[in-house]
């Protein structure tokens, strides 16, 4: 009997639907499908694809309302961060049209030495791409990479969360409205063990969003048969408040960084690290901030509530015993807790008094925590801001941008905002992805495209020319000759080019005169 996955509330604890979990032997016919339909979908144009992916477009656009609605339901948030899940998807697919043939087109480089070649590079699709994505942005963190994969020739196997299944089946359903798309992209529904048959059934290529306990598993498995891996990892997202900063600004946008979605973001503001002189008017502020965001669930487009649930039930627990520990070891609470004793909502916590012991500052929390941090100077912020595992983003909060970019450039961090936090992901033509313990995948941006490709590389021109360079440094008894080209071609001072003349001319003499004494002594013999 096939297992089913429940489509669950998490607002209400109430079902709403549910799917078949695809079994492993499904699963291996979608990578097969996906295989034989490769040469169709690769041989197409780049434009050809962005057509068709104009079409998905206006699918969407479509259903937006039934986007927010599901995304609503699935996850619990507002209906208007429903939308705006849509709205990044479909912003990047725009950027992605209009520039996918540009960034794709085969790129004539220098031919070096080679003088009478033309050499080329081309980006071609690794094949069958396995897409596998998170519950906390589950339209998002799944259609641009799939979008980006489409474009770049590959056919896509997707595994979106077990967790917001339904919206995984809506993709589905959407992705089967556009006829000229549907045979290039398959969807297998389930958990971590259809993940891992995913993973197993050797794709060409793994795109994975997720925890970096999961990133790590399945790089371990990928290695058996060497498929290359992206992977988009945890973070612990630092904020560094300086002392020449809108502290008004820092306290809304980082209050925003770290509640948005009830804190459930890769990139969530999660470590607040303010200079002395401004921590105490920047800590009430946070506070003030904390009071006007309201948590709770509402089904209407408008929603009186800023945060809707936790969206994982296994989240909870995380966020608690982060609470806990943090409580244990001397932080202070300053607003904020659960709403109800085992439920799933948490009104905006606002923690003080913390410290680098405590998990809260060290592991990631997914949830709607700002601890503050008091430090010294910015030299204190950044040295604790870089004591982290994780370098997904950060942001740096001053009004002189020289000093903040100075700042930012010394955080271990794969992408940095400045006065803002989190939005940097929204902005579809920036790469976004992590260093460290928070993988190296990217997504958006050219290289968010580029990194479906493998570059193929290929030279033309006629049977090797004698007085091509090249040519003469294959033949052989040219030793001395390619010293001299060497150091002519790559001496770094005049001298350095000047000797390797000299050297070749003078060792050229000593070799005629020793020929010379040579072919006398074998005449006089
Ligand atoms: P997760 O690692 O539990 O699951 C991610 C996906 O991997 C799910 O689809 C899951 O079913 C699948 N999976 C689980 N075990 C697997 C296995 N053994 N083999 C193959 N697939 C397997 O992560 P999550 O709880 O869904 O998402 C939250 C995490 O994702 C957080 O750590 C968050 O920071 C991270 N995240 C990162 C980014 C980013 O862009 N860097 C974005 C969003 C979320």
């Amino acid at each position: 009997m096939t297992e089913k996955l429940a489509f669950v509330n998490p607002a209400t604890g109430v079902q709403f639907g549910e799917v078949s979990m695809t079994t492993p032997e499904g699963v291996k016919q979608a990578v097969q499908e996906m295989r034989q339909a490769f040469p169709a979908w690769s041989q197409k144009t780049v434009k050809e694809r962005a057509n068709i992916l104009h079409k998905l477009q206006r699918v969407l656009i479509d259903a937006k309302d039934e986007i927010s609605e599901v995304l609503n339901q699935d996850c619990g948030k507002s209906r208007q961060d429903g939308l705006l899940e849509l709205f990044i998807a479909v912003d990047m697919l725009v950027q992605y049209r209009w520039n996918a043939a540009k960034w794709l087109k085969r790129k004539r480089v220098h031919s070096g030495l080679y003088i009478f070649k033309r050499c080329y590079v081309e980006y071609r699709p690794y094949g069958v791409t396995a897409i596998i994505a998170p519950w906390n942005y589950p339209f998002t963190l799944s259609i641009p990479p799939v979008i980006a994969a489409l474009l770049a020739g590959n056919t896509v196997v997707l595994k979106p969360s077990e967790v917001t299944a339904a919206t995984g089946v809506l993709i589905e359903k959407l992705f089967s409205k556009v006829p000229e798309l549907a045979p290039f992209i398959r969807v297998v529904h389930g958990d971590g063990k259809v993940g891992a048959a995913l993973v197993n059934s050797k794709p060409d290529y793994i795109f994975m969003t997720g925890s970096t306990a999961t990133g790590k598993k399945i790089m371990q498995t990928a290695s058996e048969t060497l498929t290359p891996v992206a992977l988009e990892l945890g973070g612990k997202d630092a904020m560094i408040v300086l002392e020449d900063a809108d502290l008004q600004a820092a306290a809304r946008w980082g209050a925003w960084g770290a509640f948005f979605n009830t804190g459930q973001t890769c990139m969530a503001v999660e470590r607040v690290y303010v200079v002395e002189s401004k921590y105490d008017e920047f800590t009430k502020l946070a506070v003030q901030q904390a009071e006007e965001l309201k948590s709770g669930y509402s089904t209407e487009p408008n929603s009186p509530y800023f945060m809707g649930p936790i969206t994982d039930p296994r989240q909870v627990k995380i966020i608690d015993d982060h609470l806990k520990d943090a409580s244990e070891k001397g932080a202070k609470i300053l607003i904020g807790g659960k709403k109800n004793e085992g439920g799933m909502f948490y009104n905006p916590i606002v923690l003080v008094d913390v410290d680098h012991s405590m998990k809260i500052m060290r592991d990631e929390t997914f949830g709607p925590i700002m601890p503050i941090m008091k430090v010294r100077d910015e030299e204190e912020a950044l040295r604790l801001a870089n004591d982290n595992a994780y370098g997904l983003g950060a942001s740096v909060w001053s009004k002189d941008i020289d000093h903040a970019k100075r700042v930012a450039d010394r955080v271990e961090a794969g992408s940095i905002i400045i006065n803002d936090s989190i939005a940097q992901f929204g902005v579809p033509m920036l790469p976004f992805g992590g260093t460290k313990d928070s993988g190296f995948g990217r997504t958006h941006g050219e290289e968010g495209l580029k990194q479906f490709t493998r570059p193929y590389s290929f030279a033309i021109g006629g049977a090797p020319v004698k007085i091509d360079i090249a040519t003469i440094l294959r033949e052989m008894g040219h030793y001395r000759l390619a010293t001299l080209i060497m150091g002519v071609l790559y001496g770094t001072t005049f001298k350095q080019k000047w000797e390797a003349l000299t050297q070749f001319f003078k060792k050229e003499q000593k070799e005629s005169s020793a020929s010379k004494v040579k072919s006398e002594a074998i005449t006089t013999k």
